[in-house]
């Protein structure tokens, strides 16, 4: 609410026209303020008192009227119709009412409780103390007061309930006056917990109570009610009355004293501020804020009340609850359970989705590995391919020219380095050409191919058979000195000529044998052993020549 700026007179004078505006304004929204409040009528079921106090910390603190509501709290009390009367006639918007409006629902009337600020029934017997009255069934012969039906209905269910039939008690109308156990009147007076116990306390009468909730009969007490009509004509009135109300007890109950301080200075002075805190206290153990939420009303709790005055005949027919306890609140509270279940149910959904993108991501991750894998696998089985393409003569199956250059020069590094005899052995099909040309170039093939078989066959696994060039082999015989080397080659040459390789075919080779000196290459070494070769071709084929270091030159 805008509140207006005070300013002196004389400087009135000189206020600005925009300031006058914004003051204009600012009466202006205060007037549609005050016309927006909505007045509601409250009615209370007593005397102002302790009992009522959420309702006037609501006032006070400003709640109602922060919920745009200005609130009339009418006090009740002997005189005054009953608050549920008031509130069905239509002279008040809200009423305070105990258990037995249920009674009046069933009936027909159009009640709605809104919450039920009281957990349990206030209403005890007080007997005096030095009486012989422990027990409900201790009141049998007695003189026992009773408010009318239904404010006594929770006496009546107890004294059902432990089997102690009426006409066995001395039944009295109330007096609401408790002098009457002072000066003997009565043998139990009917009161309730937060008020009469205080004037005993004080008149230093001792006292037991009889309290129904200890023979299992709990009704509520103090139930904030409202018309249907209402209901359904101001929805949103309702429940910013009854959220303001709540608000105030809360308020109440958090700041007793304020409140008693408060109670007793505005609507009960009459009240001993003792008093006040007296019932504050007794009335907070059956509110019980602590265990239960401020208004809270449980339908089944409610249907075990309506059953209590059913058995005592103040309700008729099936008990009927519906429409009787107002769902606003619960609607919120499912709003928000629904709110609640929707944020899980997203957040569950945003973890799926993410959990999905994993499960996806790690499958293609997956799938991308095995796709690596497998192109891996080919490169490496096809580099093997080429490897082997490379190494290896295609029609012989011996190491290529490539392959013998490699082995040579491994081999060669380690004569160097050990001072190993290395040899090799170059040696070259004896008139191929005619063989070619006498039984054609695929016979020529296999032969070429069935030389190489046999000499390989014979060789040690030490030495490398390699197919140097058309019909040009090289062996390469490792810890192979020129003697031995010249033996093995003579060895091959005789099982060349020895028999023929294909039917009736047979060729011979000659051979030229070099032993590696320090300091060659292959090259130089391949030359020398090629130099025997020429000088055993010469020399009439089919026989081995040997290299010694005074050959340098073939044997022209
Ligand atoms: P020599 O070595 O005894 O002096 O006589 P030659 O007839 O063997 O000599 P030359 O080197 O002149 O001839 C080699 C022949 O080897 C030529 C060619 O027809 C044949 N030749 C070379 N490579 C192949 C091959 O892969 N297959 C066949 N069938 N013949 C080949
Ligand atoms: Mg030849
Ligand atoms: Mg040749």
């Amino acid at each position: 609410m805008v509140s207006p700026v005070k300013k002196s007179p004389a400087k009135r004078s000189k206020t600005s026209p925009r300031l006058c505006l914004g003051l204009l304004l600012a009466q202006l929204l205060c007037l549609a303020d005050a016309i927006a409040a909505e007045n509601v009528r409250l009615q209370l079921r007593w005397l102002h008192q302790f009992q009522f106090a959420g309702y006037y910390m609501a006032l006070e603190k400003g709640f109602y009227a922060q919920a745009g509501l200005e609130v009339d709290i009418r006090p009740g009390g002997p005189g005054t119709p009953k608050p549920i009367d008031l509130l069905l006639e239509g002279d008040v918007d809200f009423a305070i009412g105990n258990s037995g409006m249920v009674i009046a629902r069933m009936q027909g009337k159009p009640l709605v409780a809104l919450a039920a600020i009281m957990q349990s029934s206030p209403i005890v017997w007080i007997v005096r103390a030095d009486s012989d009255i422990y027990t409900p069934h201790d009141l049998a012969g007695k003189r026992v007061m009773l408010m009318p039906a239904p404010e006594s209905a929770e006496l009546l269910i107890t004294l059902a309930r432990e089997g102690v039939a009426h006409d066995r008690l001395k039944l009295q109308q109330t007096s609401f006056n408790p002098q009457d156990l002072l000066d003997g009147n009565t043998d139990a007076y009917n009161g309730y917990i937060s008020n009469e116990p205080f004037w005993l306390q004080q008149q230093q009468l001792p006292y037991r109570l009889i309290k129904p909730r200890e023979y299992g009969v709990n009704f509520y007490s103090d139930v904030l009610t409202t018309r249907e009509a209402l209901l359904q004509q101001r929805p949103a009135q309702v429940e910013a009355f009854l959220q303001a109300s709540l608000k105030g007890w809360q308020y109440a109950l958090e700041n007793v004293e304020e409140s008693v301080q408060l109670i007793h200075q505005r609507y009960a002075p009459e009240k001993s501020l003792e008093h006040l805190r007296f019932e504050a206290e007794q009335l907070r153990r059956l509110i019980m804020p602590e265990l239960v939420q401020l208004g809270h009303m449980n339908p089944g709790r409610w249907r075990a009340i309506a059953q209590s005055y059913q058995d005592l005949g103040m309700i008729e027919g099936p008990i009927e609850l519906d429409g009787f306890l107002y769902k606003g609140e619960a609607t919120t509270d499912n709003r928000l359970l629904y709110q609640m279940l929707a944020g899980a149910l997203l957040a569950l959904l945003l973890l799926g989705a993410v959990a999905l993108r994993f499960a996806r991501m790690t499958q293609n991750l997956r799938m991308e590995v095995k796709r690596r894998q497998l192109a891996e696998q080919e490169l490496r089985s096809s580099n093997l391919k080429l490897e082997r393409l490379a190494n290896t003569d295609r029609l012989t199956g011996q190491w290529s020219r490539l392959k013998i250059e490699e082995l040579a020069h491994n081999e060669i590094k380690r004569a160097e380095r050990y001072d190993f005899p290395l040899a090799l052995v170059f040696f070259d099909i004896d008139r191929f050409k005619a063989v070619n040309d006498q039984y054609g170039h695929d016979v020529g093939d296999c032969i070429l191919t069935g030389v190489a078989h046999r000499i390989k066959d014979h060789l040690r696994d030490s030495d490398s058979l390699c197919r140097w060039g058309g019909e040009e082999f090289i062996i390469l015989m490792p810890h192979t000195d020129l003697d031995q080397a010249c033996l093995i080659a003579e060895k091959l040459r005789a099982l060349l000529a020895a028999e023929p390789l294909t039917g009736t075919i047979s060729v011979t080779a000659s051979f030229g044998v070099a032993q590696w000196q320090p300091g060659q290459g292959l090259g130089e070494l391949v030359h020398c052993a090629d130099l025997m070769l020429y000088r055993a071709k010469k020399l009439g084929r089919n026989r081995v020549e040997r290299f010694s270091p005074l050959d340098t030159q073939p044997l022209m």
